[in-house]
């Protein structure tokens, strides 16, 4: 049974949820819905406790790395946890482990390198007899709200960051994957953190969502999810600071001269890990016309070996999404898009919440498969002529966080690269090869701010100016 966490304190909440685990639908868990009298009470103790916090900044780096370390004992718990609270397989929940490690230790770090500058007044006519710097100072209460489909380690991207800067945190987690976000907040109380700098309310994004967004004790939001939540939360904060990761349709391109015996498994891991349910998962997948008869073939084979099932089988490669409602959605821009005149090369039906992985080509434009974040383990092969026709295709969303490209020619590559409107983009690897260290946001719809501990943490505190006459 989860609890919220509030004023410091574990409490039940109003009402409980049955939680239920996606590949077989057994109930594991429950999840305490908060009041939104609680989610007042949530945001006034983290609102004190920030006030009043002697949390210094070595503090707050042994906190955090001892946090990191004790999730290194508790990775098998957390695995069998992510396994029914999201469907995630083995190797899904390893990874997202140990990038939350990984996220906790890059914060740490920042809780110590946080600083300011030095500015050259004298540079300035008239000021030979002044000093300034600018120094770092938290922003006061950070909301963290975040979706399903990284329960642990994007809760700890807004989570980490917020307290390395010396903020307190509230945070909502997604409503379908509460319980990761539980173990993370009692990991950092394990750690050392004061339990009154962290609060943890669950419940609908409709009901506790929005009642976080019109408390204005609340500095900063820190928000993953979809961008019609985000223009939500945007339009909330007025001028309140945000930071929003949001929708996405990743594209990657596969050049002539590319090593496609290196491409292939990284596209398929980016396409298909977590079952597709990733940001920077490549659904559009443009190829060379001149290897496409080498390269697709070899892809759909390789795709074809990919096992779906029961996430607890250790052969099992995809498992299943967050719900038969998703996969069914899915299955019916598929359909839709073949009404159309796209041709399914493998996969294409679903069972239950389990979708099998599915490549498509012949798709055009307008269809939803193309033109709208599908969110689920589905590619659409686009073969090109031109590399500026791909380059132009994949800039026609309203999106852009994550590009890949692959080719052996340098010049192609520093070439390519920035014309590609994307927060990201990766010269051989696919669209979704993120590690924690790098700045990761997207432009356009896909939302602004940078996630990665270094960058976050300065979004998440204020630059302040002092100057001093002598
Ligand atoms: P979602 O937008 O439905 O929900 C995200 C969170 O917002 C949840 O906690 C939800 O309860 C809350 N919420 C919903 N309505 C709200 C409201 N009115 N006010 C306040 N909070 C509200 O997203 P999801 O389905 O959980 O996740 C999938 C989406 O997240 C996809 O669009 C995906 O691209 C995006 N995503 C983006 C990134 C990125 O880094 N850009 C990473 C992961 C996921």
């Amino acid at each position: 049974m989860s609890k919220l966490l509030i004023g410091g304190r574990w409490v039940d909440g109003e009402s409980t949820d049955r939680l239920f685990d996606k590949f077989g639908g057994r109930s594991f868990g429950e999840m305490a819905v908060a009041s939104l009298e609680q989610v007042d009470e949530a945001v006034a103790g983290t609102h004190a406790a920030v006030a009043s916090s002697k949390l210094g900044p070595y503090e707050r780096y042994r906190v955090l790395s001892e946090a990191a370390r004790l999730l290194e004992n508790r990775f098998d718990r957390l695995i069998s946890l992510m396994r029914d609270e999201v469907g995630f397989t083995r190797a899904d929940g390893e990874n997202e482990v140990r990038r939350c490690i990984q996220t906790l230790e890059l914060s740490a770090e920042e809780a110590k390198r946080l600083n300011g500058e030095l500015i050259p007044m004298t540079a300035a006519a008239g000021s030979a007899d002044r000093i300034g710097y600018t120094i770092r100072k938290p922003r006061g209460v950070v909301c963290a709200i975040t979706p399903f489909n990284s329960p642990l380690n994007v809760v700890a991207h807004k989570v980490a960051p917020a307290l390395a800067g010396g903020n307190s945190v509230v945070v909502k987690p997604s409503e379908h994957t509460p319980l990761s976000a539980v173990e993370l907040c009692k990991l950092l109380i394990d750690a050392g953190l004061p339990p009154e700098m962290l609060a943890l309310v669950h419940g609908p994004g409709q009901a506790i969502g929005k009642r976080l967004l019109a408390d204005q004790r609340i500095a900063f939001y820190a928000f993953t999810g979809s961008t019609r939540v985000g223009r939500e939360i945007q339009s909330a904060a007025g001028l309140r600071g945000t930071q929003l990761e949001l929708g996405s349709i990743a594209s990657t391109i596969v050049c002539s001269d590319a090593d496609i015996g290196r491409a292939i498994p990284k596209i398929m891991n980016a396409a298909f890990r977590k079952a597709g349910q990733v940001c920077t998962s490549v659904q559009k997948l443009f190829v060379d016309r001149r290897i496409a008869a080498k390269f697709t073939p070899a892809f759909v084979d390789a795709v074809r070996s990919l096992k779906v099932g029961d996430p607890a089988d250790p052969s099992v490669v995809i498992g299943p999404m967050i719900s038969q409602a998703s996969a069914e959605r899915a299955a019916r821009w598929v359909d839709e898009a073949v009404s159309a005149g796209a041709r399914v090369l493998v996969g294409g039906t679903h069972d239950g919440a389990l979708f099998m992985p599915t490549v498509l080509d012949r798709v055009s434009a307008d269809m939803r498969v193309v033109c709208e974040e599908i969110f689920a383990p589905v590619v659409c092969i686009i073969e090109f002529d031109q590399l500026s026709e791909a380059v132009a295709q994949a800039n026609a969303t309203p999106f852009g966080l994550a590009a890949g490209l692959f080719t052996s020619n340098i010049s192609t590559a520093l070439r390519t690269a920035p014309a590609l409107r994307f927060g990201g983009v990766h010269i051989n690897e696919a669209s979704s090869a993120r590690v924690d260290v790098m700045p990761f946001g997207g432009v356009k719809e896909s939302g602004f701010g940078r996630e990665g501990p270094a960058y976050a943490v300065r979004e998440m505190t204020e630059e302040r100016l002092i100057t001093v006459s002598y």
